[in-house]
């Protein structure tokens, strides 16, 4: 294995950084929250590098826990352990971290023989605050959002290598905001960078793209290129739900991205499916999905077409035109991605609800979901079902979800996807 420093148990060696706490920082540490801001912090005992272990202490030098130093986050220290006795923060705490992730996740592996890509480490949620870990078939994608984990982005895959054999490669994804850091600071790490196990040296040329199966189906996932970390793992149970409500359906599927719900719905035996989307590549993403599950008989006998166009736009024109369907599925991406941007993400959705209700056959289903964490479902659903109303329509909520069983959601703000299924009746 060969990212750096993928080899060495370099977390072991990391520089310590002794952080002593104003007295505001210590009870949400002791109530288990896993950030420890910029203003909470008296003094440090050196500057201070990305990745650093900060070992916390009180006014009176009392050790108080334990984590990541981050000198480019206003969450200057990304908590790993708030026990009261020094942890063994190293590969041991990390391996057992990354150990007690996929036991949470254990009982879920067994209920989806047929699936193949899970998310692995779901942020602070699973004790890695800032980190995404997900697993596409044999590559494993490290999303990172905080440059803490840069320099132990390799310690952390080669632990996934070792308690998962079937794992042979490895894709670093950086956010927006890491990608943006000077090289100096990003340990050789890159967005998009792929490494596989030296026993491929050969596949060098591998370009990200990886087949898996969801569910029994077929997709692939771009996860250099891909949004996410190339695919939407989060939605696997809605997409289910779909399929099983699609038997002989017209079904619209808006914000489409690679055909994830328009597969489900194909196999469940809707009779067209129809994606938007303005990305080409997505659109070509999904027909190819399709392609690929032609063994499947529901996905043979589905009339699939794509429109490559903007949702708000291809919506009211379908509308214009009396379109109707018996599934309409709106999933847009985050309308708000900070708070200043709520009012306008809450008018974007309910525009969306009275095109996607005016789109929906007498009877049939409209679902509804939000990937913005800034949203709430107590903001969110009464918006969107107000929107319903004032078109006229009547509405039966038969269903509301969350993230599937690999996205745990331990904290308020961790809790970002929510997805309602209604009747639409006139
Ligand atoms: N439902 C998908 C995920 C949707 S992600 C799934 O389950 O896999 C959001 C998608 O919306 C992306 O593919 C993006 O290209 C697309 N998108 C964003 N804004 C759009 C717009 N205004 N019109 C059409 N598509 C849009």
């Amino acid at each position: 294995m060969f990212c750096p420093p993928l080899d060495a148990d370099h977390i072991s060696h990391a520089a310590r950084l002794a952080v002593k706490l104003k007295n505001k920082a210590l009870a949400p540490l002791r109530n288990g929250d896993f950030r420890v801001y910029e203003d909470s912090v008296e003094k440090l005992s050196a500057s201070g590098r990305a990745g650093d272990i900060a070992i916390l202490f009180d006014k009176k030098q009392k050790f108080a826990g334990a984590g990541l130093y981050d000198p480019f986050s206003p969450v200057r220290v990304k908590v790993l352990s708030n026990s009261s006795s020094l942890p063994k923060i190293g590969q041991d705490l990390l391996t057992c971290l990354a150990k007690e992730a996929l036991a949470r996740r254990e009982e879920g592996f067994a209920k989806t023989a047929s699936t193949d890509a899970f998310r692995l480490v779901n942020g602070e949620s699973d004790g890695f605050p800032g980190l995404v870990a997900d697993k596409y078939s044999s590559a494993l994608v490290l999303k990172l959002y905080s440059a803490a984990w840069l320099p132990h982005a390799g310690n952390i895959a080669a632990i996934f290598f070792q308690l998962l054999p079937q794992l042979d490669k490895l894709v670093i994804r950086l956010s927006r905001e890491l990608a943006k850091l000077p090289e100096t600071e990003l340990y050789t790490l890159s967005d998009g960078k792929l490494f596989t196990l030296e026993s491929m040296e050969k596949n060098r040329e591998w370009d990200g793209k990886i087949l898996f199966r969801e569910n029994g189906l077929l997709f692939e996932a771009d996860l250099v290129r891909g949004q996410k970390t190339g695919f939407f793992l989060d939605q696997r149970d809605n997409r289910k739900e779909v399929g099983r409500l699609a038997k002989n359906a017209d079904v619209l599927n808006v914000f489409s991205y690679s055909g994830g719900f328009s597969l489900y719905a194909a196999k469940g035996g809707a009779k067209s499916v129809t994606d938007v989307d303005f990305s080409k590549y997505a659109i070509e993403e999904s027909n190819r999905n399709f392609q690929r599950n032609m063994d499947c008989s529901g996905v043979k006998n589905c009339v699939h077409t794509g429109i490559v166009g903007d949702a708000f736009e291809v919506m009211s024109s379908l509308a214009n035109q009396r379109k109707k369907f018996d599934i309409v599925i709106i999933d847009p991406p985050s309308f708000a991605k900070a708070a200043s941007e709520v009012n306008n993400a809450l008018r974007s959705y309910t525009r969306l609800a009275r095109l996607g209700c005016s789109l929906v056959r007498n009877g049939g289903v409209l679902v509804f979901a939000s990937c913005s964490s800034r949203v709430g479902k107590s903001e969110l659903f009464p918006a969107v079902n107000s929107a319903i109303a004032e078109s006229g329509y009547k509405e039966e909520i038969f269903n509301v979800t969350e993230h599937a069983f690999d996205h745990p959601a331990k904290f308020p703000e961790s809790k970002y996807l929510k997805c309602q299924y209604a009747r639409i009746f006139r």
